[in-house]
């Protein structure tokens, strides 16, 4: 296929976007941006309440001998993200070093807004596509988890919220379960009758010390994240707690090491007459895309037909995609070309983002029935 993207306007509206600061609930300026564009281009945008902010949805009717497909990226970033200035650098787009970039996950809106030009520009064929911008992302997939999906007609997502060069294909991603572990012990002063105190900071330590941590199997980790107790060093503390998470693209795997953290942490309580209060939670489920799906042969053919070798691979992080996957609909994550996420050393190489566009074109036409 002839290469078609208008790199200088997908450039600039890149930039435009980057500017525009959306930490997570404050995606406002973004949403705006994403309607005026809209609105110019003639396309139906939808917005939907999330909480304190919106999820966006461009609806572009079309020819029926194509499957329904929906693309979708998420419009916050993570921070610092206040008054981003984008350089061009050679052949790339950074911050000034202050800042993230943001081209996660802006680097696909703009790709987003490209391709729906390039389909008005040249009359290209297409069936009914579906646009999706979300809102809190970043800080636990909190717009696509309240979106109702049953507004959306296409039975495949093509998520674009993955790094690296484009070709990455992310077909698997963990399951992830978040928990917290409380410990009442009892308050007693240290240095005059520390025998009658019960250390909950003591007590804690050799549970945290006891349960699986870090690489568990190849699938599966688990990870101490946040430790938290005690008021003074003459005081034997009476409270502690830790927060932490484990993750596995196997569901059974996942719940086994949930339960095999509870297990200690009351066996180990009870050794030292100590109260321990577990708070667990699935924060989202994994999912495993066959490599022959059709939906992998959808993203491969459109990959190989602009010239990109498609890469599979698994991730050991979560997103959007495996929202749409536990709602039924089959959804993949590709990379939107960004690099180096969530540094202030991030950046995106200008042909990764055309490439982006390109894609969406791509997969656009290969979808035919
Ligand atoms: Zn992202």
């Amino acid at each position: 296929m002839k290469p078609l993207v208008n790199q200088e306007r997908l450039v600039s509206t890149f930039i435009d976007l980057a500017k525009i600061a959306s930490p997570s609930w404050e995606e406002k300026g973004v949403i705006e941006y994403i309607k005026q564009k809209a609105d110019t281009l003639g396309v139906e945008c939808a917005l939907y309440p999330c909480n304190n902010s919106y999820n966006v949805l461009i609806r572009i009717p079309g020819d029926k001998s194509y499957n329904p497909v929906l693309f979708s990226c998420h419009m916050d970033t993570v921070t610092p993200c206040e008054n981003i200035q984008p350089i061009i650098k050679d052949n790339k787009i950074v911050s000034d070093g202050r800042t993230i970039l943001g081209a996660d996950d802006k680097s696909a809106i703009a790709a987003f807004l490209e391709a729906i030009s390039l389909l008005q520009e040249h009359s290209l064929p297409h069936g009914h596509i579906e646009f999706l911008f979300s809102c809190a992302e970043e800080v636990g997939l909190f717009g696509a988890k309240g979106f109702d999906l049953s507004v959306v007609k296409a039975q495949y997502a093509f998520v674009f919220d993955s790094d690296g060069p484009v070709g990455n294909i992310i077909v698997a991603a963990p399951y992830h379960i978040s928990m917290k572990i409380i410990i009442k012990g009892k308050a007693a002063h240290a240095g005059m009758e520390p025998e009658k105190g019960i250390s909950a900071i003591r007590v804690l330590s050799e549970i945290i010390a006891a349960i699986p941590h870090g690489r568990i199997d190849s699938e599966t980790t688990a990870n101490v994240g946040i430790v938290k107790g005690g008021r003074a060093t003459n005081i034997v503390a009476e409270e502690a707690e830790c927060t932490l998470e484990t993750r596995s693209r196997q569901k059974t795997r996942v719940l086994s090491v949930k339960r095999e953290i509870e297990r200690t942490a009351k066996t180990i309580a009870q050794k030292y007459k100590a109260k321990v209060k577990i708070e667990s939670t699935m924060d989202y489920e994994g999912y495993t895309i066959r490599d022959n799906d059709p939906i992998v042969l959808i993203a491969s053919n459109a990959l190989r037909s602009i010239g990109i070798k498609p890469a599979l691979a698994v991730s050991g992080g979560g997103s959007d995609t495996n929202i749409f996957n536990t709602h039924g609909i089959k959804a993949i994550n590709l990379s939107s070309g960004m690099r180096q996420v969530h540094t202030t050393k991030e950046y995106i190489i200008i042909q990764d983002l055309v490439n982006v566009a390109s894609l969406v074109v791509s997969i656009i036409q290969n979808v035919k029935h």
